[in-house]
């Protein structure tokens, strides 16, 4: 720590930074943040800056609203770009402590840190790579956004047909300077549609890392004159938006889900896995795909999950397994997508990876067809089951699940349903657009 805070210290005085970020993700995975001024650099490193928590969404009541943030020193950051009069900023991520000096339980990154120790009493750590989409969309004169770009590219195409690829670039670049490690950048199916893939990492460092990417695309789109947005069904019609999760378990500094001798070189512990999270996927829905949006995107014909199965080649399914071997050996879940809140979203997922671990829990057959052709006849015959297609029914299979829900902790269980069914309410008063286009008239 002490090593941590002079290489802190000394780069202040270096890059000439001027105000510390100090970072959190609120339960509904907003980020959230507030600036110091960098003369406060010993009250922040002696975890003494104050917040009132009752002003964050699903943190305290007013009586206890105190709270505190503990910056994780790893977490520190030049971020990629200069603050006015050209100074440095730097950012830290932090976790949220109560007045006592306890981890605060409704904090997320504290929910993800208790699903990693129990993790890591099994002998496990959880690795991560995330695949997150999203769209780029321009701006109208006043800088609103609009649901407009014009980009006419594809999957994979090429500049000029692909205007984002100077974006992209733009982007890249500062995600590098930022410490990732970009791996793919490549455009999405929907015009103006992209993916940008960095590094696996472990689960921790990944959530970070995922609000972190976050931020960095939209300043660097907003600095554009664009609008970057990772809704995860913005546009009737076109693709929307995913955010991929490529997850193993680690042992002793090896990728225990591969085992060469087993059937398709997949360990015991791969299948169970695999098995646990078909189990759980219903409930964990709501927290992977966490808004009213969200259900837009599941729906037949996107290359987005519906079905509840798993596969090794095909892409319908919930779950696939790619097909690299070894180290790289891991397994997809498809359909979490970006408007989650990632601590929350590992936490779950893992836990109910590690369910059927420990319960041996044999997954449905692997489906190699794909399922969208099949009939409902067909579907059922073969048992395969669809995931939540509302938020409302993602919920009820949440509160009736009690590993994501032991997983959440009861603070958070608590409040994201309570902030979920109010977004689910307000939603389902509303009259939309379709509606009047279908019965005004008609009736
Ligand atoms: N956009 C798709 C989704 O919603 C994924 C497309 C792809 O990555 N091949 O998940
Ligand atoms: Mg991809
Ligand atoms: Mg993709
Ligand atoms: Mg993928």
């Amino acid at each position: 720590r002490d090593e941590q805070i002079s290489t802190i210290k000394a780069a202040i005085e270096e890059k000439n930074i001027r105000f510390i970020v100090l970072q959190l993700t609120d339960i509904m995975g907003a980020s959230k943040s507030i600036i110091l001024p960098v003369s406060q650099i010993e009250k922040i490193l002696s975890n003494e800056t104050m917040f009132d928590g009752s002003s964050i969404d699903g943190f305290a009541r007013i009586e206890e609203s105190d709270m505190y943030l503990y910056p994780d020193l790893s977490t520190f950051l030049v971020l990629p770009w200069k603050a006015c009069n050209g100074y440095s900023i730097a950012r830290i991520i932090c976790d949220v402590y109560s007045p006592n000096e306890e981890p605060f339980e409704g904090c997320p990154r504290q929910v993800l840190r208790k699903a990693l120790e129990e993790a890591k009493g099994m002998g496990y750590e959880f690795y991560v790579g995330p695949e997150p989409e999203f769209y780029i969309f321009d701006r109208d004169e006043k800088g609103n956004a609009i649901l407009e770009n014009n980009d006419k590219a594809g999957y994979f195409d090429m500049a000029p047909l692909d205007k984002g690829e100077e974006v992209r670039e733009h982007i890249s670049l500062a995600l590098e300077e930022a410490g990732f490690e970009v791996e793919a950048a490549h455009h999405e199916c929907g015009p103006g549609q992209h993916e940008i893939d960095f590094k696996y990492a472990d689960a921790l460092s990944t959530a970070d890392n995922i609000m972190t990417f976050k931020y960095i695309v939209r300043k660097i789109a907003d600095d554009l004159g664009l609008f970057a947005s990772f809704m995860p069904k913005p546009v009737e019609g076109i693709a929307g938006s995913g955010m991929h999760l490529n997850m193993s378990l680690f042992k002793d500094g090896k990728n225990i889900f591969f085992d060469p001798d087993a059937k398709n070189s997949l360990s015991d512990e791969a299948v169970h896995f695999i098995g646990g999270l078909l189990k759980h996927s219903k409930a964990i829905t709501a927290v992977t795909n966490p808004i009213v949006n969200s259900y837009k995107r599941l729906v037949p014909g996107y290359e987005a999950p519906v079905y509840i199965a798993w596969s090794h080649k095909n892409r319908s399914p919930l779950v696939r397994v790619p097909a690299k071997r070894g180290t790289s050996t891991r397994v997809e879940l498809r359909s979490p997508d970006p408007a989650c809140n990632p601590y929350l979203a590992l936490a779950v997922v893992l836990k109910a990876g590690l369910d059927g671990i420990k319960n041996k829990i044999e997954p449905p057959k692997s489906i190699a067809g794909n399922i969208y052709d099949m009939d409902l006849e067909e579907r059922l015959e073969k048992s395969i089951d669809s995931l939540p297609i509302s938020l409302y029914e993602a919920i009820e299979e949440l509160a009736k699940s009690d590993t994501v829900k032991g997983a959440l902790g009861k603070h958070v269980t608590e409040k994201f349903i309570s902030a979920k069914l109010d977004e689910w309410d307000s939603y389902r008063k509303a009259v939309h657009s379709w509606e009047i286009e279908e019965y005004l008239k008609a009736h």
